[in-house]
């Protein structure tokens, strides 16, 4: 599903937060800022898809406390306001640069005829 937001949270430009687990399936929410450039919201979004990845691969990550005790094991905090930690990976990191750079060398398109 995906929803309009209009208004952002202070979070940064996006985020993924678990929602819950049920029946074996976990589920997890990806907030883009949706009033960034589409070449930006797309490199963000490989970003937060490379940790929804992260915690698909761990099939006992049930709750936000298993994620965060994830996310202290295979990354790094990037911020502890003292009411919200966040974490983050070189994975994502990477991934979120490979994408933005790989968005960067696409040839521009060019209109022509078109044959089926
Ligand atoms: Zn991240």
């Amino acid at each position: 599903m995906v929803r309009r937001l209009v208004s952002f949270s202070s979070f940064g430009a996006a985020r993924l937060s678990f929602v819950t687990s049920v029946n074996g399936l976990r589920y997890v929410r990806v907030h883009v800022d949706c009033t960034l450039s589409p070449r930006r919201q797309i490199a963000l979004l490989a970003h937060e898809l490379q940790h929804a990845l992260e915690i698909g691969e761990r099939t006992d990550i049930l709750d936000v406390e298993d994620m965060e005790s994830l996310y202290e094991n295979i990354g790094f905090e990037s911020l502890d306001n003292g009411s919200h930690k966040s974490f983050e990976t070189d994975a994502a990191l990477t991934v979120q640069r490979t994408v933005d750079d790989e968005m960067g060398m696409r040839p521009l398109r060019t209109t022509g005829t078109v044959t089926y």
